[in-house]
C-alpha cells in the first residue's frame, strides 16, 4: 500500500518494477485513458495492451473481452474507479494475474477480495483471494478531477461500507474499529471537499477514509444494505454510488433499534446525536438525490426485486427482515421520505 500526493507520478514505475512486469495489460475507462497513459509514460514500452471498454457493474461480455486481450500479459494495471478495478478483478479471477490498482474514486474495491459480474440484469458477487490487488497506489491528486457530486456520492458509498461493517456477517472488534475511524475521516473529508473540491488535504482525508472503508468491508463482509444496493443496481442499472448514498439512512433506521451500540458508535464518529438524521443531513448538504425515484427507478420495479433481496439477506441481520418490512424500507428509499418519521 503506498499513499501520498504525487506518488502515482513518481512511484508507479517502482511498483511495476517490483513485479518484473514487461507485458502489462492496462485497464482504464475512456474518461481516465489520458491520465492512465500519462502515468504509464515512464514504462510505456512495457504496456502490451490497453483495454478501455470498462462499463459499470462489469457486464460479463466486458469481462470476456478484457480476458481475451489479457493473453500474454504478466500484470494487470488498473487506473480508475470501482468499475475499472472490477474489470481488472474479472481478469485476475480467471487468469490469476496480479493486479496493481491505482484508484481514482472512493469506491474501495482495491482492498477487497470481492468480485462482481453482471449478466443481463443480475449481478453476481463472490470472494476470491486472486482478485485482491497486490499493490495499491493511493494518490489523492488523482481524485481532484472527480466532480463534486460524484465525490459526494462516492464518499457516501465508502460511508456505507463503514456503517454496514457494524452488523455485516464477519464483523469483529477490528473491523468495527476500522469502520469507526473510516467514518471520522470520511465525515471530515466529505464536507471539506464539498466546500472546496481543490482542497488536497480534504481529498487525502477522503481517500484515507475510502481505504479504511474498503478494509472494514473486506473484513466484515456485506449485509442488508449491500444486498439491497447490489440487487437494485444489477436489475435497474442504477448509478452505484448514488444508490448507496440514498439507501444507507433507510437501512440504518431499520437496523438501529436492533443494534443500539453500533448506532451510538456511528453517531459519535459522525459527530451527530442521531446517526440517521446525521446521514440524511450529510446527503442533503452534499446534494444527494432524496429518493431512488430521482434516479429514474419506477415504483413498480420495487416489488420485482423483493424476493431476490430476501434470498440473500444475512440471517443474523440485527432485525429480522420480512417481506413487508423490506417493502416499507424500499418504498421509503424510493420516495425519499424521512426514515425516522416517514415524512417527505
Ligand atoms: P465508476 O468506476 O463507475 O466511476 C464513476 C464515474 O467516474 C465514471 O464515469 C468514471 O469514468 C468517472 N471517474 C473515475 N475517476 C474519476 C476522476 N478521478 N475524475 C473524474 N472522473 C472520474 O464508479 P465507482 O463508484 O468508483 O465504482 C462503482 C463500482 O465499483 C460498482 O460496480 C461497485 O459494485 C464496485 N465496487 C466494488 C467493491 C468491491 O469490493 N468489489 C467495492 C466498492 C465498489
Amino acid at each position: 500500500m503506498v499513499f501520498g500526493s504525487g506518488i502515482a507520478r513518481s512511484g508507479l514505475l517502482g511498483e511495476v518494477d517490483a513485479f518484473g512486469a514487461d507485458g502489462i495489460l492496462l485497464i482504464s475507462a475512456d474518461t481516465e485513458a489520458a491520465l492512465a497513459r500519462e502515468l504509464c509514460a515512464p514504462f510505456a514500452d512495457r504496456v502490451a495492451v490497453t483495454f478501455t471498454g470498462v462499463r459499470p457493474h462489469v457486464p460479463v461480455e466486458v469481462a470476456e473481452r478484457a480476458r481475451e486481450v489479457a493473453s500474454g500479459a504478466d500484470l494487470v494495471l488498473s487506473v480508475g474507479g470501482g468499475s475499472t478495478t472490477g474489470t481488472a478483478k474479472a481478469v485476475a479471477l480467471t487468469t490469476g494475474l496480479p493486479i496493481v490498482a491505482v484508484p481514482t474514486t472512493y469506491a474501495g474495491s482495491e482492498v477487497t477480495p470481492v468480485w462482481g459480474l453482471t449478466e443481463g440484469s443480475r449481478k453476481t458477487t463472490g470472494t476470491d483471494p486472486r482478485v485482491l490487488p497486490r499493490t495499491v497506489v493511493y494518490d489523492p491528486d488523482l481524485t481532484l478531477t472527480l466532480p463534486a457530486a460524484l465525490s459526494a456520492a462516492s464518499g457516501l458509498n465508502a460511508m456505507a461500507h463503514c456503517v454496514e461493517a457494524f452488523w455485516a456477517p464477519r464483523r469483529n472488534p477490528v473491523s468495527s474499529a476500522v469502520a469507526e475511524d473510516g467514518i471520522r475521516h470520511l465525515s471530515a473529508g466529505l464536507l471539506a471537499v464539498a466546500a472546496d473540491p481543490a482542497d488536497r488535504d480534504a481529498r487525502a482525508e477522503l481517500l484515507l477514509g475510502a481505504y479504511l472503508a474498503g478494509s472494514a468491508f473486506a473484513g466484515a463482509g456485506s449485509g442488508l444494505h449491500h444486498k439491497i444496493c447490489h440487487v437494485l443496481g444489477g436489475a435497474f442499472d442504477l448509478p452505484h454510488a448514488q444508490t448507496h448514498a440514498i439507501v444507507l439512512p433507510h437501512v440504518l433506521a431499520f437496523n438501529a433499534p436492533g443494534a443500539p451500540a453500533a448506532a451510538s458508535r456511528i453517531a459519535s464518529a459522525l459527530g451527530r446525536p442521531d446517526p440517521v438524521g446525521g446521514l440524511r443531513e450529510f446527503g442533503e448538504k452534499l446534494g444527494v438525490p432524496a429518493g431512488l425515484r430521482e434516479l429514474g427507478l419506477r415504483e413498480s420495479g420495487l416489488d420485482d426485486v423483493l424476493d431476490d433481496i430476501l434470498a440473500i439477506v444475512p440471517a443474523d441481520n440485527p432485525r429480522p427482515v420480512t417481506s413487508a418490512g423490506l417493502r416499507t424500507l424500499l418504498r421509503a428509499a424510493w420516495g425519499g421520505t424521512d426514515p425516522a418519521t416517514g415524512a417527505p
